[in-house]
């Protein structure tokens, strides 16, 4: 009896702890955030993730009343900082800018993954499209973009292409380079394509498939060539950029994309709170003229649902996996 009695006051006691718990949820949602957050951001700083991140969350933070702190946590081609991130907490105050690497092509290219974008992640919303260009060493010397394909053809067992590790965007586009000319270059990883811009800079690696956003720059001020953009239409922030299809390799077409994601199970009303922040930074007109300027395309109202951002991650993963999966 006297058993049966504690028994019965310590199920007591767990279920009004219980209901407190359980109170207490949507209470933290509402005040939600109480303390700064933490953007993990998959690559090095400098990079396009790197820069799109800082651009949007500048701007969330003073709607969200909180500082966002970015931590840049490298390797693997974002998929460590992607698994540290589907583990963290999913209490709101750890979230990731993920990207068509880290959410989508890692799946066929990683068999060991130790995440599932869809299914470890909240989708929170998209913050931006970036087309993807061919971009080399001001002094290569192929001067458009026939006489670089003749190049690399001639001389694919002597050249080298940067990218930000296997599965980064960097890395997928340009293989998907490689195949469409039938080519092998040797390829130098990065931790990101920050450095590896640094690196196309300095001369010291000869050509890279990059996102626009950190291209923009260096391509106005001289210090690399642009063979061209993989997109239909040329970008108004580099209007003198022949599309591939412009310059004679319409099979080459590459658009990527940035986008936040929280861990499985953030509460609902925090993920809105979150989206609505992105949706209001993306409205502003500073962050809409920072972003435009490095030639990022703005997503429609439609395209900025969490609901759309898990389409869209179902919808690239399907188109990724049977391009990557034979290549292994
Ligand atoms: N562009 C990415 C970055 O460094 C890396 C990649 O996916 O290529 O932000």
């Amino acid at each position: 009896m006297k058993l049966y009695g504690r028994r019965s006051m310590a199920g007591g006691c767990l279920a009004i702890l219980a209901g407190l718990v359980a109170l207490a949820a949507p209470a933290q949602a509402q005040n939600y955030p109480t303390r700064s957050i933490t953007m993990i951001v998959p690559f090095a700083a400098g990079g396009p993730t790197d820069v799109i991140a800082r651009i949007v969350t500048g701007h969330m933070a003073q709607t969200l009343g909180q500082a966002i702190i970015i931590e840049n946590v490298v390797g693997a081609g974002g998929t460590t900082a992607t698994t540290r991130a589907s583990k963290a907490a999913n209490d709101g105050y750890t979230l990731i800018t993920g990207h068509m690497g880290t959410h989508a092509a890692s799946v066929p290219l990683y068999p060991k993954l130790a995440y599932h974008p869809e299914k470890d992640f909240e989708p929170v919303g998209l913050l931006a499209g970036t087309p993807i260009l061919i971009l080399a060493r001001k002094d290569f010397a192929p001067k458009d973009l026939k006489e670089f394909i003749t190049y690399v053809k001639a001389n694919e067992t002597k050249i080298n292409a940067a990218h930000a590790g296997v599965g980064s965007v960097s890395n997928v586009s340009c293989e998907l380079l490689n195949s469409v000319l039938g080519v092998k270059p040797v390829g130098v990883p990065f931790n990101g394509t920050g450095p590896a811009m640094n690196a196309l800079v300095a001369g010291q690696v000869d050509y890279m498939c990059d996102q626009i956003v950190n291209a923009v720059p260096q391509i106005n001020g001289g210090t690399i060539k642009a063979y061209a953009i993989a997109t239909a239409e040329r970008n108004p922030s580099l209007p003198d950029v022949p599309t591939t299809t412009e310059a004679g390799l319409p099979a080459f077409q590459a658009q990527a994309w940035n986008a936040i994601f929280a861990p499985k199970g953030t509460p609902a009303p925090i993920v809105a709170k979150l989206n609505e922040a992105i949706v209001k930074a993306l409205d502003d007109e500073t962050v809409k003229k920072r972003l435009l300027e490095l030639g990022s395309v703005i997503p429609g109202p439609k395209d900025r649902t969490p609901e759309a951002l898990a389409a869209l991650v179902k919808s690239e993963i399907a188109k990724w996996t049977p391009v990557l999966k034979p290549a292994g």
